[in-house]
């Protein structure tokens, strides 16, 4: 997980408002993961596409199922919901993705 935060910094995040409040030292993961900026900033360090199908996950458009596009940050954030929602955790969603 800090090797996420770390590449979300470097892509740009500001990680200041996410600390536990009254504990400077303890990053609270989960707010971290509700900011858009943490995503965008994410995506930018990884270069993730501009434009992905949420349908097919095609990147490459031109042999696309015609579904809607979602920037990279955006298709991983749904992703990411759609893996809690299956139940798992978010260290094991964010293993899988760098
Ligand atoms: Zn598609």
């Amino acid at each position: 997980m800090k090797d996420i935060i770390q590449k979300a910094i470097e892509g740009g995040w500001n990680d200041e408002e996410c600390y536990t409040l009254g504990d400077w030292r303890k990053l609270n993961i989960d707010r971290a993961c509700l900011d858009p900026l943490f995503w965008k900033a994410l995506g930018k360090k990884q270069e993730w596409p501009d434009k992905i199908c949420m349908n097919c996950g095609a990147v490459n458009l031109s042999i696309c199922c015609d579904g809607t596009k979602l920037s990279g940050w955006q298709y991983q954030w749904h992703r990411f919901i759609d893996h809690l929602s299956n139940g798992k955790d978010v260290e094991s969603f964010f293993i899988n993705l760098i």
